[in-house]
């Protein structure tokens, strides 16, 4: 099998769209919504700033109109998403709906779920954490042992997920549970998700820290927890492929080589004022290698808007975004170009919180060793 990234090209409107964007941020950052840019935005909750976002039809933008959303072009809403990443937004409390949440639930919940949720998505007013992980059950997460059965009306779900980014302040959470046991050689049998009310009867949450000390993902218990039969996204057993295909829309995104761009960028003000300290050739080659990865992305965000599930080239684009994701603070802290220990700029703290981070980069969304067996899959050169 061969894989290709069909050009995409930029809508007319782009310029126009990421000027009105450009302003909003602008009007945000005077206001002092973030007073030091995020690397990683996309994860930090700031619910004001979502509501805001979404009164300016910034989230759900590709979506129906009667459910709340603009009807734009999967491409107007990629420079939304990179302006945002750039000026290093918080953008944590719609980001995961915006991004597999609302699709999900679009293609594959029933019309009383779409209704409720999809237009409080719009506005900014729901977060969703994702479900996937549990304590023994990462890569492989058809070794889940969270289970549900049916009961009148509905189902009752029991286990334990953790790593959920944002579980302890989100108001749903998309989660895959057992619906039936694993048969051996059909693990990926009787799985299925569903959408979960996270102040539930019956759910526990309880923050985790993160290397820079930061309550970004929590471990969620549900004992006997109550979801009714319109929450189930898909059919009850076949959520397997509809785990693939929210991983897909996971992993594509310009998040993906984003999270340190708020750092490249104070560190460009900083050579501009004293370019000596750094080759200009090491700048020029993360910036080409950046350029590069943004057109992979807008090709994969044409790919998702055309239907397709490009989980192929989503992994590819993980794992190359990622990789320079780690790399470009070695690269700085190689050339001193900021300290991370005791200088006190923007630049200097930046740098500090991404080498704590840094590590997670690799890890969430899935790991390269995960990501470059579904490559091999992908080009037919394993089973
Ligand atoms: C910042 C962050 C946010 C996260 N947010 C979420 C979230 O919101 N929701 C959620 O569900 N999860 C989340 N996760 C969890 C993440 O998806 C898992 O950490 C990841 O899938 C790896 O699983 P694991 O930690 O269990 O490691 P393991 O699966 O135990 O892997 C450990 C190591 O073994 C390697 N390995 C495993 N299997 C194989 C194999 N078959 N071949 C070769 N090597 C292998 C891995 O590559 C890795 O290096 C988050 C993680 C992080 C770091």
């Amino acid at each position: 099998m061969q894989f290709s990234f069909p050009p995409a090209q930029l809508p007319e409107t782009a310029c126009e769209l990421r000027d009105a964007v450009q302003e909003f941020l602008d009007r945000e950052r005077s206001a002092g919504t973030w007073t030091n840019a995020e690397c990683s935005g996309w994860m930090a909750f700031n619910r004001a700033f979502s509501l805001r976002c979404g009164a300016a039809g910034f989230i759900g933008m590709t979506w129906p109109v009667q459910y709340g959303g603009q009807e734009r072009s999967a491409l107007e809403r990629y420079v939304v998403m990179e302006e945002m990443l750039a000026a290093g937004a918080p953008m944590g409390a719609h980001w995961i709906s915006d991004r597999q949440s609302g699709p999900q639930i679009l293609k594959h919940g029933n019309e009383s779920l779409k209704s409720a949720i999809i237009p409080a998505i719009c506005r900014g007013e729901v977060a969703f954490a994702i479900g996937m992980s549990e304590p023994d059950a990462g890569s492989d997460l058809a070794a889940i042992r969270s289970k549900a059965h049916a009961v009148e009306g509905g189902w009752i779900l029991n286990g334990r997920k953790i790593w959920t980014t944002n579980g302890n302040i989100a108001d749903y959470m998309i989660g895959l549970f057992r619906t039936e046991d694993a048969e051996p050689g059909k693990r990926h049998h009787g799985m299925t998700q569903f959408v979960v009310k996270l102040t539930s009867e019956g759910i526990s949450r309880r923050p985790i820290a993160d290397i820079p000390g930061r309550d970004e993902f929590a471990e969620i218990v549900l004992d006997d927890v109550f979801v009714p039969d319109d929450h189930v996204l898909g059919v009850p057993g076949g959520g397997w492929n509809l785990v693939t295909a929210e991983l897909a829309n996971e992993r594509s995104g310009p998040d993906r080589f984003l999270s340190v761009f708020p750092l490249l960028q104070e560190v460009a003000r900083v050579l501009a004022r004293n370019p000596g300290r750094f080759p200009p050739s090491e700048l020029g080659r993360i910036v080409t290698r950046l350029s590069v990865l943004r057109e992979m992305s807008m090709s994969i965000a044409g790919q998702i808007a055309r239907g397709e599930t490009p989980a192929l080239n989503a992994a590819i684009s993980k794992d190359i975004g990622n990789a320079l994701e780690r790399e470009i603070p070695e690269v700085l802290r190689r050339y001193g170009v900021v300290m991370p220990i005791s200088g006190g700029s923007e630049a200097d703290s930046l740098l500090r919180d991404v080498i704590l981070s840094a590590p997670s980069f690799t890890l969430r969304g899935g790991t390269p060793e995960i990501l470059r067996g579904i490559i091999a899959k992908g080009l037919g050169l394993s089973k």
